[in-house]
This record gives C-alpha cells, sequence and structure tokens, in this order.
C-alpha cells in the first residue's frame, strides 16, 4: 500500500504547486479582506467570488492537536508514529489543518508560535507542516 497524495483539481492546483515551491498560498477575498483555507469558488465569509491568492506568512499557532500512535493505515504510517496532527491559526486569520514538526509531541502547547516547513513527498508535491519558532 502507497500513501495517498493530494489530487489536483482547479480549485487546489494553486495551493499545491506553491507548496511545491516551498511557498504558502492561501486565498484572500477582495470584498472582506478574509483570507481561506482550505481554497474555494467563493468566499466562505460573505460569498464574493473576488478570492486571489496571496503568499501567506507561514506562521502561526498552534490552536489544538492529537498524537497520533496508532494509524491507519498501520503499513503506511506505523513507522512515522508518533506524531503529531495539529490545526494552526495562521496569522492570515485561517486555519489549516497540518503536523507540527521539529518537537516532541509532549512539548506541543496550545498557541506554541510555529513556522512553516515543506516535506518532498515526491517531485510534484510536497506538503506544509509546522515547526517551532526558535
Ligand atoms: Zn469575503
Amino acid at each position: 500500500m502507497q500513501r495517498p497524495l493530494p489530487v489536483l483539481d482547479h480549485l487546489t492546483t494553486p495551493f499545491w504547486e506553491g507548496c511545491r515551491e516551498h511557498v504558502l498560498r492561501l486565498q484572500k477575498c477582495g470584498a472582506c479582506g478574509k483570507a481561506q483555507f482550505p481554497p474555494g469558488p467563493i468566499c466562505r465569509s460573505c460569498r464574493s467570488a473576488d478570492v486571489t491568492w496571496i503568499t501567506g506568512s507561514g506562521r502561526g499557532t498552534v490552536y489544538s492537536w492529537i498524537v497520533v500512535r496508532h494509524p491507519i493505515p498501520a503499513e503506511i504510517y506505523a513507522p512515522e508514529v508518533p506524531y503529531v496532527v495539529a490545526l494552526v491559526d495562521l496569522a492570515e486569520g485561517t486555519r489549516m489543518p497540518t503536523n507540527i514538526v521539529g518537537c516532541a509531541p509532549e512539548d506541543v502547547v496550545a498557541g506554541m508560535q510555529v513556522e512553516i516547513v515543506f516535506r518532498d513527498l515526491t517531485e510534484q508535491i510536497s506538503i506544509p507542516q509546522f515547526r517551532p519558532i526558535a
């Protein structure tokens, strides 16, 4: 069994192309100014179609997290346990599901300041993860 990879479509391709270049791309609404993730065809706050891509700062704070010790499917993820799956509140005001890396799982705390790093899975796919800001 192989690790599942993201499937790019017309909404997500700019995001994944940014990740491949190690750049965080987010959508921002031209009407209300809010950033959003995941990308969508319209703004989830005000329903405007005036959404464009911006480069995110790559900084945020940990909102919540879990420590995975019994992954499914185990044949893919067992070598990586324990690992942290977290929600990070980005500086731009939207929230992203991700991993926290670069520290022990028990050292993750709510409000921890983190910055983005990219893990290259294939030549096409890099995934955004976050590590504590030193
Ligand atoms: Zn809006």
